[in-house]
């Protein structure tokens, strides 16, 4: 971990921050500015980050064109499981009902009022962008995301010629991990300036629901571990889930101490090739792709977060949102980078996107770094099960393959 005072730091702000805002109540809303500062700057991230980690990420990954069958199969794995930890996220978010029974009122935080219901289809229609540019210029994050990933597919199918264009955005991607990094050191100011004018106002018991929170998508990540990558390893890859758990420990111990399952790739890769078998042809392909759009324990934190805060702010979400939820978060995950921090600013898409006030995220910025520990960890054991069940199937084909070869040349 390249920081390892950051937890505490964070923790320390949040405890000075309670304590002013007991003490001083709702007078300590001047400090509201360092919140509102430290918002606008993650904000302020999002699409150059996006644009460049997905280009290099989907780019970088080898020669799509010949990886066809296998990069299908890796895609559909990935958008599939992420589903799957969205609703168990949403499950849990509605089963513990973390921001139950607080209900603070909208405008009583400034907050922006609920938007209009999504449609479906046209969210769908609406993911390819018109004009590339003005996508980024309005930070329609969904349209930046179909930019990036063509372009990266486009990248691997030109090859050499496209090779300065690769480069350019993996220097741009640098980069923005760089600033992502010195933006999330910002944190603790970002903390004591969004919780202390929350306790300020309402008191301390705003902040018992964070508990519910931390306990939700823990109790979320551990049932997506235990059963959804128990099945997809025995099932997919005939292996047996104790002997996965084992072989990946080590890179889900780095995961949740470090945050970042692009920092934990390289692990990721040893243990898979060295414990749990996986050929260094699929696992250099399917591992940094999933570490770049395979974020499942994103998801997960996405699906709680999201109703936490709607609960907190007594909004009630109709079924067509949570579908949206689902396929908005899904979509989010696949757009959030492999580093510390960055499902929080992520999750500030989402909320807009749903039409829940960007308010929100000042309390769970407070306790972002302790569910972000869980959720790398998650987002790196599922790209590992991943890899485990495309290695196992392609084997399978091809030693079919071979069969009907020899059976051919025998005949
Ligand atoms: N830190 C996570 C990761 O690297 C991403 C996130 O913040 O959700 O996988």
């Amino acid at each position: 971990m390249k920081n390892p005072n950051l937890l505490t730091q964070i923790l320390i702000a949040f405890i000075a921050a309670i304590i002013l805002g007991v003490i001083a109540g709702p007078s300590v809303e001047v400090v509201q500015p360092l919140g509102d500062f430290f918002l606008r700057l993650i904000q302020f991230i999002i699409v150059p980050l996006i644009l460049s980690t997905l280009i290099v990420g989907v780019a970088g990954t080898g020669n799509v064109r010949k990886l066809g069958r296998m990069g299908g199969k890796t895609i559909a794995y990935y958008l599939g499981t992420s589903a799957v930890a969205i609703t168990i996220g949403l499950a849990i978010g509605l089963a513990f009902q973390p921001g139950a029974g607080v209900d603070i009122p909208t405008e009583a935080v400034g907050a922006e009022p609920a938007a209009e219901e999504q449609n479906v289809v046209d969210t769908l229609l609406n993911i390819i962008p018109l004009n590339p540019f003005e996508a980024m210029v309005e930070g329609e994050i969904l349209q930046i995301i179909f930019f990036a990933l063509f372009i990266g597919i486009a990248i691997s199918l030109v090859g050499e010629k496209a090779q300065p264009v690769y480069r350019f955005f993996e220097g741009l991607a640098e980069v923005m991990y760089k600033i992502t990094g010195i933006v999330i050191l910002l944190a603790p100011i970002g903390v004591f300036g969004l919780i202390a004018p929350v306790v300020g106002e309402y008191g301390m018991s705003v902040l018992l629901p964070l508990l519910k929170v931390i306990l939700g998508v823990f109790a979320a990540c551990l049932l997506h571990i235990v059963i959804t990558y128990s099945i997809v390893v025995k099932l997919g890859g005939k292996m047996s889930p104790l002997v996965f758990f084992k072989g990946i420990a080590p890179a889900g111990l780095f995961a949740f101490s470090s945050a970042s399952s692009a920092g934990t790739l390289p692990l990721t890769m040893k243990n898979s090739q060295e414990n749990l078998g996986v050929s260094q042809k699929t696992s250099s392909f399917v591992l940094p792709l999933g570490a770049t759009i395979n974020m499942d324990g994103t998801a997960i934190y996405q699906g709680v977060a999201v109703l936490f805060i709607a609960q907190f702010y007594g909004i009630e979400l109709s079924i067509m949102q949570m579908l949206s939820v689902i396929l908005i978060a899904t979509l989010a995950s696949i757009g959030t980078a492999g580093v510390p921090g960055a499902g929080l600013i992520m999750l500030t898409f989402v909320l807009t996107n749903i039409g829940l006030p960007l308010e929100g995220i000042a309390l769970i910025a407070g306790i972002d770094r302790i569910l972000d520990m869980f959720r790398t960890s998650v987002n790196v054991v599922g790209d590992a099960a991943g890899a485990v069940f495309v290695d196992r199937t392609e084997k399978h084909h091809e030693s079919n393959e071979d069969k009907d070869l020899e059976y051919s040349m025998n005949v």
